[in-house]
């Protein structure tokens, strides 16, 4: 997990040094994995570290199993989201405070292996998987939970790439000083794009709601910006240009299936026009539908038997964080039953 050098335990182990974010965890990987690692075989290896892999970990660690997580980040699409109203035990909480709850849970309860890097690579072996890392580094596993989530959608039109971070941005960010008394607009009709409506609120003069459907957030969340006196909606628009010099200034947006376009000029753009799924990894392995989901059973199995789904990237019903977490969860019982259904087998074989 990331650890700042300078507030870091650190621990010598084979003459590499090891930094840890508290003694509990020092102790832990001291007492379970002296000198041991690096290891490079598992019973059970979990690709994602958001809600889904999150949970599926902490689940696998409750469970005894000998398990390992490898994720690109901690928290997922979770940790963008700045008021999470849906979440039970919290009637608040946001994105970034929920994932350090589930890191904690992690890191000084439930106790797993982990490795923050990006898997390029699954394969199917004889008994198990083969994953390897953007490090070239391998690790087999019996079976694996691929919690990879999904990733934010693009325009797909000229000029996107040129006004990124100048005056283009994907999802919510930290700083919107800049747009403090000017005119921006929001791209997308769902929950994420409505929570930046109400971020820009109040900041922004003007706020132009583009949507190419009608809006489809939560009806609360729509009633919410509904009373928000400043926002302009173009339900049934996409926006067809962007112009600027060296950041963005204006955008040029098309009713669907008309000719008339309407000039806006705007500071800021903010794009959440949904997500698409990370499942080209196992692509090659497992059934996926028309939306590039991995299609799992009522207990996250694939088609490839030893590899289960969890989360956004399958095709279960709710991309929400707590059916996230309770995919993963299902996940990781699963997987711990296919390990005790081989071993039953092993055992009667031998
Ligand atoms: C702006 C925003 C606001 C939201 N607000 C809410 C809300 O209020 N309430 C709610 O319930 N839901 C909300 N959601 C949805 C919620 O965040 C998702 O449903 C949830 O995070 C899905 O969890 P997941 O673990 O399946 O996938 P993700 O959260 O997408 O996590 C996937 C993980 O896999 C890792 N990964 C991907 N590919 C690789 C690879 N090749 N190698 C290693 N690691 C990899 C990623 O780094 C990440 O850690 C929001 C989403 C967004 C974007």
């Amino acid at each position: 997990m990331d650890v700042r050098e300078e507030d870091a335990i650190t621990a010598e182990c084979d003459g590499v040094t090891y930094y840890f974010c508290s003694i509990g965890c020092k102790d832990k990987f001291l007492t379970e994995q002296t000198c041991k690692l690096p290891r490079t075989s598992y019973d059970l290896i979990i690709i994602g570290g958001g809600p889904a892999g999150l949970t599926a970990a902490v689940y696998a660690s409750t469970l005894k199993m000998d398990a390992f997580i490898i994720t690109r980040d901690l928290g997922g699409q979770a940790v963008h989201s700045t008021k999470i109203e849906n979440y039970l035990g919290f009637d608040f909480i946001t994105g970034p405070e929920l994932v350090e709850k589930f890191q904690y849970q992690l890191l000084h309860s439930q106790y797993i292996d982990h490795l923050m890097s990006d898997v390029e690579k699954i394969e199917s072996l004889e008994d198990g998987f083969q994953v390897t890392t953007a490090e070239l580094k391998t690790y087999t596993a019996k079976t694996v939970i691929v919690a990879t989530g999904m990733t934010r959608r693009r325009l797909d039109i000229d000029g996107e790439e040129r006004f990124q971070r100048k005056g283009l941005f994907y999802g919510n960010i930290q700083d919107l000083s800049f747009v403090q008394g000017e005119d921006v607009a929001v791209v997308g009709g769902g929950n994420s794009a409505l929570q930046i409506v109400e971020n820009l609120n109040v900041l922004a003069r003007k706020i132009y709601l583009i949507s190419d459907t009608t809006l489809v957030a939560d009806p609360a969340v729509i009633d919410r910006v509904s009373q928000i006196g400043n926002v302009s909606r173009y339900e049934g628009y996409k926006v067809v240009e962007l112009a600027g010099e060296t950041t963005l200034s204006r955008i040029t947006i098309r009713e669907m299936a008309k000719a008339q376009t309407i000039p806006l000029s705007v500071k800021g753009l903010f794009i959440a026009i949904g997500l698409r799924p990370n499942s080209s990894l196992v692509a090659p392995l497992v059934a996926v539908n028309e939306q590039g989901e991995i299609m799992v059973g009522p207990d996250c199995s694939t088609s490839r038997e030893g590899l289960f789904a969890a989360g956004d990237v399958t095709d279960a019903f709710g991309k929400r964080i707590i059916i996230a977490s309770g995919e993963g969860a299902k996940a990781a019982m699963a997987a711990r039953q296919f390990i005790l259904a081989k071993r039953k087998i092993k055992k009667a074989g031998s």
